[in-house]
């Protein structure tokens, strides 16, 4: 029988490419989305994940339409950057409320039914940034920094339970996030990456796809740079 899968922020970007790429190999896959249309082909339900009733809702529906989640992929994030003298209070608990805070209320709602079936998979999608910093991006390296100590932790509550919990660190991805920026910020990126080039959402999908693996059974706690090199060291 096909696992049962759900990526939030399944709609656009790296979470559709997450979201097809576990579904071509075989997998049920729910995507959540915040706004629109749900992507064609894929199991839609609508989620806002700084609503703990509607990522109840969303795995209830996925539930019943799939079964237990096997595989969870929290990939919802957003960015507000500004540099730290301008930022709002509410700017910096935005960016953490939907990044770790969404996490939190995605993985907290996914364990429970993977602890009564003892195997599962918990893949957080941080963030190069949260190792290395980035300025004008206190808020959002700090949530992603903090998904890599949520997720080790996490990663050793469960790690007896057969259920494995792994952080993925994409570096500079092509997707509505990063089109945001001016040609002139791209180039400069670029030359600090060592593949010299943006990633493709497909090239970070590929990785969720080997971690949600059996191939990658003996693989928990792990923070997993796909960054072209851009944060080696960290
Ligand atoms: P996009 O901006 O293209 O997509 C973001 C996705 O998250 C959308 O589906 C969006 O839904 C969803 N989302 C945002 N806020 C919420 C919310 N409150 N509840 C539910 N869904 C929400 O981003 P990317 O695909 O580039 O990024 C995906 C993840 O990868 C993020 O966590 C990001 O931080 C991370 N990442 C991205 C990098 C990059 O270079 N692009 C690099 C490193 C990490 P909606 O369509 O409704 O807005």
């Amino acid at each position: 029988m096909a696992r049962s899968v759900l990526v939030t922020g399944g709609n656009r970007g790296i979470g559709l490419a997450i979201a097809r790429e576990l579904s071509a190999a075989g997998d049920a896959v729910a995507v959540t989305y915040r706004s629109g249309e749900p992507p064609e082909g894929l199991f839609g339900v609508r989620c806002d994940v700084t609503r703990a009733a509607d990522v109840d809702a969303a795995f209830e529906k996925a539930e019943a339409e799939h079964g237990p989640v096997e595989v969870v992929v929290a990939n919802a994030g957003i960015t507000k950057d500004t540099l730290l003298p301008m930022m709002k209070e509410e700017t910096f608990t935005d960016v953490i409320d939907t990044n770790l805070t969404g996490a939190y209320r995605v993985a907290k709602r996914a364990v429970r039914p993977m602890l009564r079936m003892r195997r599962g998979r918990v893949i957080l999608i941080s963030s190069v940034v949260g190792l290395s910093g980035s300025a004008g991006q206190t808020n959002y390296a700090a949530s992603k920094a903090g998904l890599v100590g949520f997720g080790r932790s996490l990663a050793r509550e469960l790690g007896s339970r057969g259920i494995t919990v792994n952080v993925v660190a994409p570096g500079f991805v092509e997707t509505d996030m990063t089109a945001v920026l001016d040609e002139a910020q791209q180039e400069q990126i670029r030359k600090s990456i060592p593949l010299g080039r943006q990633a493709h959402a497909e090239e970070i999908a590929r990785v969720v796809r080997f971690l949600a693996s059996d191939d990658a059974s003996y693989i928990t706690g792990a923070v997993i740079p796909v960054d072209g090199g851009l944060g080696m060291g960290h």
